[in-house]
């Protein structure tokens, strides 16, 4: 059976820049892209506009556009035989045997194996319930008037009034790192039904920079998706004005193939790794959003592949290497 240098699983901006890197390395490389439902549920899929990276803008499907642009150019440039792409496929199951090897299964039962493998698979920000269900959020959130990230759209708020949907210490920051750069008239935290878990510290501030913190449910979203504009939130006793909302409640880690593997996880589930995102399982490395102890942002999703690329194409060199000099 045929053995890949490289295996990338994933199809976002990591997963992409470790495609581009490895195959331009000239490594021969397999790319697992995911299914539909995979892209679905992934960050990549939600990214609309791009404004805090030169030369984004025009995308108007923010990451999407320039990715295919790059993998199309890929499959039929010069370096196209060592690009295997398979569109639409995800990786369900992975483990590492005793020829060292990891074996691939994908989501139609076919098997692979590769030397290396650069593991993208990102996250997704958790959603709000409203009335038992995630749906409502949706239209603000595809009109960009509720957003989740604070260092891609928080220059959306200047001089705006603001609510984050969220109850930790994390929320509470969001709504002071917004107010303190851009001015906000009022910032309302909602918890939406749940306890508060906001430290001293950050209470304190809460209070000197009079924040509002409702605790009841929210009911509804006021406002008009379509015409681009939100007028705030309802809940059982009140109306609290918003025109932009930030969701501020944690993520969804798409660990499970890191798990399968054994490889080390921090407490909220992000993967463990070495600067060039080398994992505690030999050969695993990973790129992007699941990986611990780095921003959750396009650019350095691409660092972080390119590094894992590059790392990996020396490992590749320095075993061609040894075999050249066994020969000569
Ligand atoms: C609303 C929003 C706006 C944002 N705006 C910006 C911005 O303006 N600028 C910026 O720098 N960042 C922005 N970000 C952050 C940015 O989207 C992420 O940092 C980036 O997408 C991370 O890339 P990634 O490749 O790690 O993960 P993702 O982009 O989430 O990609 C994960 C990939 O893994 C695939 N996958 C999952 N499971 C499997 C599997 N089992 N097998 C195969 N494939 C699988 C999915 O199909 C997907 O292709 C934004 C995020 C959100 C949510």
């Amino acid at each position: 059976m045929k053995v890949y240098d490289v295996a990338v699983i994933g199809g976002g901006s990591a997963g992409v820049m470790a495609v581009m890197r490895t195959v331009l390395n000239n490594d021969e490389c397999i790319f697992f892209p995911g299914t539909p439902k995979h892209k679905k549920r992934s960050r990549a899929f939600w990214v609309t506009t791009v404004e805090n990276m030169p030369a984004h803008l025009p995308y108007k499907k923010g990451i999407e556009e320039p990715n295919k642009m790059s993998l199309d150019w890929l499959a039929q440039g010069s370096f196209a035989s060592k690009f295997n792409w398979q569109k639409n496929r995800g990786v369900v199951k992975i483990e590492k045997a005793i020829d060292g090897l990891f074996h691939l299964t994908d989501d139609k039962d076919f098997t692979y194996l590769a030397q290396y493998v650069i593991l993208c698979t990102g996250v997704m920000d958790i959603q709000p319930h409203i009335n038992g269900s995630i749906e409502p959020i949706f239209e603000y959130a595809n009109a960009q008037l509720i957003d989740y990230c604070i260092r891609c759209d928080g220059h959306h708020v200047l001089n705006k009034k603001i609510a984050i949907i969220g109850h930790s210490s994390a929320a509470a920051w969001a709504g002071i790192m917004l107010f303190e750069r851009y001015n906000c008239p009022s910032v309302y935290i909602l918890t939406n039904g749940e306890s508060p878990l906001f430290d001293v510290e950050t209470s304190e501030l809460m209070n000197r920079y009079n924040f509002n913190v409702c605790t009841e449910k929210i009911e509804t979203i006021l406002g008009n998706a379509k015409a681009k504009k939100l007028d705030g939130f309802k809940t059982a006793n009140h109306i609290i004005p918003a025109d932009f909302a930030f969701v501020s409640l944690g993520m969804i880690v798409y660990n499970d193939l890191a798990r399968m593997l054994g490889a080390e996880l921090d407490q909220r589930g992000f993967v463990l790794t070495d600067a060039k995102g080398k994992s505690s399982v030999d050969g695993l490395y990973v790129a992007g959003d699941l990986r611990a102890n780095a921003k959750k942002q396009i650019y350095t999703a691409w660092d972080h592949a390119v590094d894992s690329a590059d790392e990996i194409n020396i490992h590749i060199r320095r075993k061609k290497r040894s075999e050249h000099s066994k020969l000569s």
